[in-house]
């Protein structure tokens, strides 16, 4: 039988090295490290292939792949949404992705990315914050205490230096579960009765709940002038948090507007509104916050650009920490040509017959 050679060999990184990963690193400091190198990316955003993601829709969710490349390495993320899965002690979001060589077109990478795209898109969310919100903003208000809650609160003190974090969930054993994950982390936790209560002096309002419907989590009167608001949870058709006249006093900024027209809080807009790309704040190209009183918004939907940031970073980790699996994944026969001969050759190691 051949033996596979090193290019057929793919590091898998699992749910159990990626939370050892976490911790050899520091979540903070690995949240931190995710933001800059997102950041590295939209710095970089031309040289990439970019396309809406692939999505397809039931009636329970949806399932996507996220494809992008940079000429030198290609990656994809596999992620599902279904908000009806909490109630049967399944995860809403599950998600695994893949880098691959775009010389050879093999695969160099495939890493679990449930845990990884909660801390990529805290990290984002934090990174956007660091663009758009009012400086010196302490207090953040969070509605939806779910799987994402405790990643999106810590990114917000470490990218952002947020103190205080004001929790509201419709049901409070997720903000009891969020209040116990985050305790002793440096934080100041208040645990609210209601969406009012929760953004009161709150600069940062962050919206991450998940329900299959045109939801309106904030109405307007709620949202007051020169807040940041970071919208994650409406990232869908059909499916978004916000009232349509907050979005019409905001200034929206967003991934890539072609994917998030059809998926984001600005589906409920004209097709032409106007909105800024993220990246050309970041590039200086576009301004961001220009005054104390503009409402901001991030209409979060997550692009496959920062999964590809992500996964770069875990794969530039992996050989100092030793954390992964080698997968036998590529078939590699000696001859190229002869994958045929190589399948014949291994009867001979399982005693089967032909
Ligand atoms: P989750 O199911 O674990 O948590 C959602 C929470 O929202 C639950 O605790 C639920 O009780 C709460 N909730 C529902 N309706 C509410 C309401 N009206 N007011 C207050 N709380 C309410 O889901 P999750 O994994 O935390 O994901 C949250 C959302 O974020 C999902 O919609 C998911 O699709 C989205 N998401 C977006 C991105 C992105 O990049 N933008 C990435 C990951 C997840």
């Amino acid at each position: 039988m051949s033996t596979p050679g090193p290019l057929a060999i793919v590091p898998f990184v699992s749910v159990d090295h990626m939370m050892q990963l976490i911790h050899r690193i520091g979540l903070e400091q690995m949240l931190c490290g995710l933001a800059d190198a997102i950041e590295a990316d939209f710095l970089r955003w031309p040289s990439f292939d970019k396309t809406p993601r692939v999505a397809s829709h039931s009636l329970e969710g949806v399932i996507e792949l996220m494809p992008t490349s940079d000429g030198d390495t290609y990656g994809f993320k596999y992620v599902n949404g279904h908000p009806k899965n909490m109630k049967d002690g399944l995860q809403t979001v599950t998600a695994f992705g893949l880098l691959a060589d775009v010389a050879t077109g093999y695969p160099v990478l495939l890493s679990e990315m449930t845990i990884l795209t909660a801390l990529r898109t805290a990290a984002m969310s934090a990174l956007a914050a660091r663009h758009l919100a009012p400086k010196r903003a302490t207090t953040m208000a969070m509605i939806g205490n779910g799987a994402q809650s405790e990643f999106q609160a810590l990114a917000f003190k470490a990218v952002c230096g947020i103190d205080t974090v004001r929790l509201y969930d419709t049901d409070s054993k997720a903000t009891k579960k969020a209040m116990r994950n985050l305790a002793g982390r440096g934080l100041s936790l208040v645990a609210c009765d209601s969406p009012e209560q929760a953004i009161q002096g709150a600069q940062i309002i962050t919206t991450v709940t998940a329900d299959k419907q045109n939801a309106t989590i904030l109405t307007d009167n709620m949202v007051g002038a020169g807040v940041h608001i970071n919208a994650i949870g409406g990232d869908c058709p059909g499916k978004t948090e916000l009232h349509r006249d907050i979005l019409l006093r905001s200034d929206i900024f967003v991934e890539y507007p072609p994917q998030t027209r059809i998926e984001g809080e600005i589906q409920q807009l004209d097709p032409d509104h106007p909105v800024t790309e993220l990246w050309q704040v970041m590039a200086g190209k576009a301004t961001g916050r220009t005054g104390a009183a503009q409402i901001t918004l991030f209409d979060s939907v997550g692009f496959a650009i920062e999964d590809f940031s992500a996964l770069c970073y875990v794969r530039a980790r992996l050989d100092k920490t030793g954390l992964f699996q080698r997968l036998d994944m590529v078939a590699d026969p000696d001859d190229p040509r002869d994958l045929f001969g190589m399948v014949q050759r291994a009867a001979a190691g399982t005693g089967g017959i032909e």
